[in-house]
């Protein structure tokens, strides 16, 4: 089968690989059907994810038709159509027992990190009972692909770990698909206000139509005195950090009102400041996380319904032959106004 692995420091490579077997009973073999990439795949080829080895098959979102069925599965039978959680859960360790799957002991974020991904022809799922979901009738299975990682992410690791409440003034510092889809899913729970701040308009404006109430363009370093003005000089209730770089952790420190949530989304490779000689007395709660995707059976029942439609956030289509152009566009999005790229194995 053909899949895109990760071939060292900026370099990946589109190869031919055994198709995966089954190697626990616990396991699913998926023919994915369509596949994207993340911006952690990016991070990846800049080889700041050093447990990735060469050789490694990328790739952690995606959906597909169940090919082979280990003996211990429940769930699932062959031909059954799913959507892979980019968190792998074995649903019975301590850390599962509490829904935090993100830091299951025999799982985590492992597909396309610590074992192949989703980026190939077929993929094996460990733990498939809990790592895998049934896809609903009539539901566009591109949207779809968005439920794997972005949409929990923005759910759980913003909007839920911000506590955005009704009437609440919310910031999302960067708009690129894991802002957007904090902004989205901020939405449920009815804010007064969601600020988008970003350095493209392209996204600015995508963000307008996706429901941000104000944006600004923060290339001219002025974004804390905009927000003030946007805020009554008072901040915002809760400010979501959507980037991972040390600027954008430090805007979400100086516009966030006095008991307010900072809720960081971001991937960080740098160390950042923390002002605690000016938060330490403003009742400031500082989140970070790694999503546990213990919301998708909510957020498929909210694609179901049409309340939520992240299909919206797809902007370009590739074969799976051409996976290699896909990277091209996704790593050069501003440009390309590109937001999340799918990739057909049909
Ligand atoms: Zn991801
Ligand atoms: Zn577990």
């Amino acid at each position: 089968m053909k899949a895109l692995t990760f071939g060292g420091k900026h370099s990946k490579e589109l190869v031919e690989k055994p198709k995966p077997s089954l190697v626990k009973p616990t396991d699913v073999i998926v023919k994915i059907t369509k596949t994207t990439i993340c911006g952690t795949d990016l991070h990846i080829l800049s080889g700041d994810v050093p447990a990735v080895t060469a050789g490694r098959t990328l790739g952690h979102e995606g959906v597909g038709i169940v090919e082979e069925v280990g003996s211990a599965v429940n769930n699932f039978k062959v031909g059954d159509r799913v959507l892979i959680s980019c968190v792998t859960s074995c649903g019975k360790c301590d850390n599962c027992k509490k829904g935090l799957y993100a830091h299951c002991e025999d799982g985590g974020w492992i597909l396309g990190h610590l074992i192949d991904g989703t980026q190939a022809e077929y993929v094996r799922i460990p733990h498939a009972d809990n790592s895998l979901y049934h896809i609903p009738e009539g539901v566009d299975e591109e949207a779809l692909v968005m439920l794997s990682d972005i949409l929990p992410t923005g759910l759980e690791i913003g909007v839920l770990s911000g506590q955005v409440k009704p009437g609440d003034t919310v910031a999302i510092v960067g708009g690129g698909p894991v802002g957007l889809a904090a902004l989205l899913t901020a939405q449920f729970y009815s804010p007064a206000e969601i600020i988008m701040i970003d350095l493209d308009d392209n996204r600015l404006e995508v963000a307008k139509k996706f429901g941000a109430t104000k944006v600004v363009n923060s290339s001219d370093g002025k974004a804390v005195e905009k927000v003030m003005e946007l805020t009554d000089k008072k901040g915002v209730d809760v400010a979501i950090e959507a980037v991972g770089i040390p600027t954008t952790f430090l805007l979400c420190q100086e516009i966030i009102s006095a008991g307010g949530h900072i809720a960081n989304v971001g991937v960080h490779g740098k160390s950042v400041e923390l002002h605690l000689e000016k938060l330490w007395i403003r009742n400031i709660t500082i989140t970070t996380g790694l999503v546990s995707t213990n919301s998708t059976p909510m957020l498929l029942k909210t694609v179901k319904s049409g309340k939520l439609k992240p299909e919206q956030l797809v902007t370009h289509r590739f074969t799976f032959d051409d996976i290699e152009k896909a990277y091209d566009v996704f790593s050069n999005a501003a440009q390309n106004k590109a937001l999340k790229v799918i990739i057909s194995n049909e």
